[in-house]
């Protein structure tokens, strides 16, 4: 368990904003979290979990507690039998590390377990797949996770979940809502995959790339490659670009909603849902820039940081966005990234 001081929350999240953390402890193994609690606890800190700060923007005022990032590592194969798999990763494992892990595992006669396989490239560790339910291309984390280990530092103990009781929704679970915010700390995650591959009609513009490259056996490193090639062509690699992925939520509306917006020519998709980079792009917001914060030119539900000095510009250029297709369409855009601090 490492220790460090006054850490710049911008080095530990994607979008390179906000100020210092007055502790970081590195948690390495699931013993390090008793102390780690205790440690925030006799300094009467609050204390706050990152994983890779992929979905989260640090604040101006840094944070005045102590920050766990998150240095759990290992995947396991747990049971199987002729059909199915289940895998064990500790959370710290990457995302992309446990897709690549299960695409490329030997099945009895040919590679590859499905489950997981269009969630590849997503950036994060898999302890964060859960809390906000991860999600890309038709697949979320919620149709393959079998359950999750935890530590409760409200009760100082471990616990073993079913994702039955995670209550699972869009961007949402019990780890980012109501008492559940803060008080449990994801250790590993249980998937549950399947050898029979997915069947065709895939989510829409993934079935478009197939259909173009004529494409018509899908084994999961088949789905894998191609969401990372679309993923490649449009999403800013937090390596090159300062951004926290989708910037802000879907809206999702209700029959009588849904009648309303159809007959404005507003695109309505399954279950209600219309997609926010669809009233950026059309409130003609692609490509502009607000105080250092790009609208993506290539998807424009996200937000890069070109140049924004603080989280005040960041806020600044998240009102100009919201203002501008609630004027246009009568939605109010919500943000999806989590924050850390004080503004
Ligand atoms: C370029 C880009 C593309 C993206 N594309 C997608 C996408 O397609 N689909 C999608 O769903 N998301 C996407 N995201 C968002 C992000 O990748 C996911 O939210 C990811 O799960 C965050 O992982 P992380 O490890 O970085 O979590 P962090 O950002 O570090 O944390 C996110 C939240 O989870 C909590 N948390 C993290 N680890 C734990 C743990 N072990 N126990 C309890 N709580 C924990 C944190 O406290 C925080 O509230 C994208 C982001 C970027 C930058």
């Amino acid at each position: 368990m490492k220790i460090r001081e006054n850490v710049p929350i911008s080095k530990l999240t994607t979008m390179r904003l906000g100020g210092k953390a007055r502790y970081v402890i590195e948690i390495e193994e699931d013993k390090d979290l008793a102390e780690a609690y205790h440690f925030a606890a006799e300094k009467k800190l609050p204390t706050y979990i990152l994983g890779s700060g992929s979905n989260v923007i640090g604040r101006d005022g840094g944070f005045k507690g102590v920050v766990f990032v998150n240095k759990l590592h290992g995947i396991y194969v747990i049971d199987s039998d002729p059909d199915r798999i289940r895998l064990c990763a500790k959370s710290g494992e990457l995302l992309d590390d446990l897709v690549e892990y299960s695409v490329k595992l030997w099945n009895g006669e040919s590679y590859g377990y499905s489950g997981i396989e269009a969630l590849s490239k997503i950036p994060g560790t898999v302890g964060a797949g859960p809390v906000q339910n991860v999600g890309a291309y038709g697949q979320e984390v919620k149709q393959t996770l079998h359950s999750v280990c935890v530590y409760d530092c409200r009760d100082n103990c471990f616990k073993h979940m079913m994702a039955d009781e995670l209550d699972l929704g869009y961007r949402h679970s019990i780890f980012n809502t109501g008492d559940g915010v803060g008080r449990y700390f994801i250790t590993s995650v249980t998937v549950e995959l399947h050898k029979h591959w997915l069947k065709p009609p895939f989510y829409t513009s993934l079935q478009a790339y197939f259909d173009e490259r004529g494409v018509k056996e899908f084994t999961p490193q088949v789905v894998r490659d191609a969401v990372a090639e679309i993923r490649a062509g449009k999403l800013p690699d937090p390596k090159d670009f300062a951004s926290s992925g989708s910037f802000f939520k879907n809206i999702y509306l209700n029959k009588k909603q849904t009648k309303e917006a159809k007959a404005k020519g507003i695109p309505v998709w399954d279950g209600g849902k219309v997609p926010s980079g669809w009233l950026i792009e059309n409130a003609g917001l692609k490509g502009k820039e607000f105080y250092g914060m790009r609208v993506s030119d290539k998807a424009a539900l996200i937000l890069i940081n070109e140049s924004a000095k603080s989280y005040a510009d960041l806020a600044k250029a998240r009102q100009a966005v919201i203002d501008i297709v609630y004027e246009k369409f009568g939605y109010t855009l919500e943000q999806e990234p989590m924050e850390l601090g004080d503004e």
